[in-house]
């Protein structure tokens, strides 16, 4: 049974084109997603400043996923059976502090002052077990108190703390993910969260050879299948809204209105068949959906943080 359950997921995997191997380095990968976040800069339901952010943003992640993966080579690793497979333990304080030094400084130039980070870094430095603690309440359902309490004392808004957390522990998550996927494959979910680190999904992808669905988890971009008319954030099976503008559009969303949740949906039919699917590039292209879903009174469980 688990078996066959390994097979049609990962077969799911094969069918959006993604690498499954696990590269010592992410660079070449990379490029690619860069070369496709650059081609959306003046798409008119794209807001260019934003995609610049996510540039930046994604060209710090890599380079301490790279920095991580040259100093945690796979050889080295020995995989637990897992379920969850991340936890904060396995985040490196010393690459995590430099990334989120580069996190300040660019959401300083991004947001011309209204982000400082500053303050975040300094009560980092003050208390050794800060953002191991952060980091553990990202990937755990639970309450958001620690960074409710950091957010009061530095007076950094919870929403992009949250957020800067998310991007400061994605590559830490997609490392694990990787090395455990290379070993021994996590079981696939059936409760709509990441079966490699726990997290909730980010984009709703529908297979080019069948229109099934599968999940890209938000913080390390595992994929796994998931029942096209449930809701996964709160199971519920009766409640979902698909919205799409028209048939020829490969983006839309999934609203949910037993729980207010939302999810950004792409048909990768309707996309050019050589090109390979990074849930990060899809995700940045629908960004007009989030307005839209906002306004109609859905939620987004969080912000996508993954590498790609
Ligand atoms: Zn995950
Ligand atoms: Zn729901």
């Amino acid at each position: 049974m688990r078996a066959a359950r390994l097979q049609q997921w990962i077969f799911g995997l094969i069918v959006v084109t993604f690498n499954l191997t696990s590269p010592r380095d992410l660079s070449a990968e990379s490029a690619e997603i860069l070369r496709q976040l650059d081609s959306l800069m003046g798409h008119e339901s794209v807001s260019s400043d934003y995609v610049r952010l996510r540039i930046q943003l994604l060209k710090a992640q890599t380079d301490a996923y790279n920095k991580l993966s040259r100093a945690t080579p796979a050889a080295d690793v020995t995989a637990p059976s897992c379920q969850p497979c991340f936890n904060a333990r396995d985040v490196d304080l010393v690459i995590a502090r430099t990334l989120l030094g580069r996190i300040t400084t660019i959401t300083r130039n991004h947001g011309r002052g209204a982000n400082n980070l500053t303050p975040l870094c300094d009560a980092v430095d003050a208390q050794s077990n800060l953002l191991p603690q952060l980091v553990q309440e990202v990937v755990s359902a639970e309450n958001n108190s620690v960074a409710s309490a950091v957010a009061k004392q530095t007076g950094v808004n919870l929403q992009t703390l949250t957020f800067v957390t998310r991007v400061l522990t994605a590559p830490f998550a997609t490392r694990a993910m990787r090395l455990s996927m290379q070993q021994d494959l996590p079981e696939p979910s059936d409760s709509g969260r990441c079966p490699s680190c726990g997290c909730e999904p980010g984009l709703s992808l529908l297979l080019r050879e069948d229109g099934k669905r599968i999940l890209a988890c938000n913080l390390c971009a595992c994929l796994w299948r998931f029942p096209r008319a449930q809701c996964p954030f709160c199971a519920k099976s009766d409640a979902l809204n698909v919205f799409r503008f028209d048939e020829s559009t490969p983006h839309g969303m999934a609203a949910c209105d037993a729980c207010l949740s939302y999810i950004k949906t792409v048909d990768t039919r309707l996309l050019p068949e050589d090109r390979a699917v990074f849930p990060l590039v899809e995700t940045t292209a629908a960004m007009y959906l989030d307005m839209i879903a906002e306004h109609e009174g859905y939620a987004q469980a969080s912000t996508y943080a993954a590498l790609r």
